[in-house]
């Protein structure tokens, strides 16, 4: 097989949302699996869509999910420049080779012609006209003004465009590797712009040109290029250039399955669509991300992958190596991928359980630091042992068991009134004792013991004692918590909780 080369082609216009990273993964994932390269290229061609700090967080958000490139504008390759803008004197000359071999022609006409000519149209019953083989003879270009009316418009250079001169009535087929074969027929399309008044090509021009000279052998993008493709290869044929293959993903659906996942859903349906949160200076616009969330990279990139792919089994955790090794186009499904939250949370829950201690405790670290709390690192790893099972992402280890390193500001009142005998306290007395007599060792089968013998029961008085040192009913076994917050500390604790009640 030739050179595998496949390229992530974003155009920076705000965060990267999670189907852009799907679609970066996809890439990704191909371009590894056949030992190929696998390219960022920056498609800002479009300048008034460009936002500041756009590119960096791509690259952040795909360097964060373990996706890494070989060639892009950070690190540069052997096809620099790989960001569109600087790359504008290759685009001008393209366009004019397709004027010249009679592919492409030179517009003039302002909004306000444009506009008439819609006009024009409804009054003849067309709706939302195209400028297209029916009305490019009624139009102000280089097709219907003579020559030397063009060559002066051309020379003034004022509102000129390069138009793609689309055939007439030829049907254009796509062998999506999807999708199979998808046919347009040429009136469908309408002569696109590929080269704008300000010298700037349009994304069709650009991104052929540079697929070419990239040596893109396989574009794997969102379903919403499909009909754009088929521009694309009418630009590839009047080039006379062999085009990459295509591969149109599945859109990734709202949860309800019904319309496309949008940058807003998060926030109406409470969760990130983004990988990374996005908080511009000077912008209102705040999203969260499944970083900010405690999502791990790994758990987002293995639930990405299934968003429209599976290997065919049962199998549904996975590396991302172990992606590489089985990961097909032809797995990939047709039809749109519902987004599911609770999915990714599972998937997040399973990365968590299966992470080492250390690692877990290098994560929790920073949020008890950034609350002021500064403790050892081996009893934090300890904590996150305990509590992995019981949280689905890495906020949760503090917010359901603050008790670890703290005192419990106060009681579930209900627990107290259900539970909590007056006559009992003699008995939470004495355990406090043998707690503090004891400092260091498992207390689970002495306290246990010492409960039976002397006539109370583990029902009346287990939970109280959980209540003291965690002030609540939930958390990972009762003695093997206390052993790890302290023998002292728990009789403090108990001591405590004895005064309040
Ligand atoms: N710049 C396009 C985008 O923002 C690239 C589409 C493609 O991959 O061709 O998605």
């Amino acid at each position: 097989m030739e050179n595998i080369r496949l390229r992530f082609a974003p155009s920076p216009t705000g965060p990267l949302h999670i189907g852009g990273v799907r679609t970066a993964l996809y890439n990704y994932l191909f371009a590894k699996k056949h030992n190929g390269t696998f390219i960022l290229r920056i498609e800002d061609t479009d300048q008034n869509r460009n936002v500041v700090g756009a590119e960096s967080y791509i690259i952040e958000a795909l360097e964060w999910c373990g996706i890494s490139f070989d060639e892009g504008p950070h690190i540069g390759g052997n096809f620099q420049p790989y960001r569109q803008s600087d790359r504008k004197k290759i685009y001008l000359q393209y366009a004019k080779q397709l004027v010249e071999n009679g592919f492409a022609y030179y517009a003039f006409d302002t909004a306000e012609e444009l506009d008439e000519m819609r006009k024009t149209m409804e009054d003849k019953g067309i709706q939302g006209a195209k400028y297209n083989y029916e009305t490019r003879a009624m139009m102000k270009n280089s097709l219907t003004l003579d020559p030397g009316e063009s060559q002066r418009l051309l020379t003034k250079g004022e509102n000129v465009t390069v138009r793609l001169l689309i055939p007439k009535d030829e049907d254009i087929v796509i062998e999506d590797l999807i999708r199979g074969e998808v046919t347009f027929n040429s009136n469908e399309l309408d002569d696109k712009i590929i080269l704008k008044a300000d010298g700037m090509p349009t994304y069709h021009l650009a991104n052929v040109v540079d697929d070419h000279l990239m040596k893109i052998s396989h574009v794997i993008r969102g379903e919403e290029w499909l009909s754009s493709t088929a521009h694309h290869l009418l630009l590839y044929a009047f080039f006379g250039w062999k085009p990459p293959f295509f591969a149109h993903l599945p859109l990734i659906l709202k949860p309800s399955g019904k319309g496309k996942l949008s940058k807003r859903d998060g926030a109406v349906f409470g969760f990130p669509v983004f990988p990374l949160e996005w908080k511009p200076e000077n912008e209102e616009e705040h999203f969260s991300g499944f970083r900010e969330e405690g999502f791990l990279p790994e758990a987002l990139v293995n639930f990405l992958a299934f968003l429209g792919w599976n290997p065919g089994d049962e199998r549904e955790i996975f590396s991302l190596n172990e992606l590489i090794n089985v990961f097909s186009i032809e797995k990939i499904v047709k039809s749109g991928a519902r987004f599911d939250f609770d999915k990714a949370k599972w998937y997040n829950q399973q990365y968590i359980i299966a992470e080492n201690n250390e690692k877990l405790a290098v994560m929790i670290q920073p949020q008890l630091e950034a609350k002021g709390m500064y403790f050892d690192i081996k009893y934090i790893e300890r904590f996150a042992g305990l509590m992995k099972e019981r949280v689905v992402n890495i906020s949760e280890f503090l917010e359901s068991a603050g008790y670890f390193f703290n005192r419990p500001a106060e009681y579930d009142e209900k627990i107290i009134s259900k539970k909590y005998k007056p006559e009992n306290k003699v008995a939470f007395e004495e355990i406090a004792q043998l707690l503090k007599e004891n400092d260091h060792l498992h207390m689970g089968e002495t306290i246990k013991s010492w409960i039976s013998n002397h006539g109370y029961k583990l029902g009346d008085i287990l939970p109280v004692l959980r209540l003291a040192v965690t002030g609540g009913t939930q958390g990972p076994d009762l003695f093997d918590m206390i052993h790890l917050i302290g023998n002292q500390e728990c009789a403090a604790r108990i001591k405590l909780f004895l005064e309040r009640v």
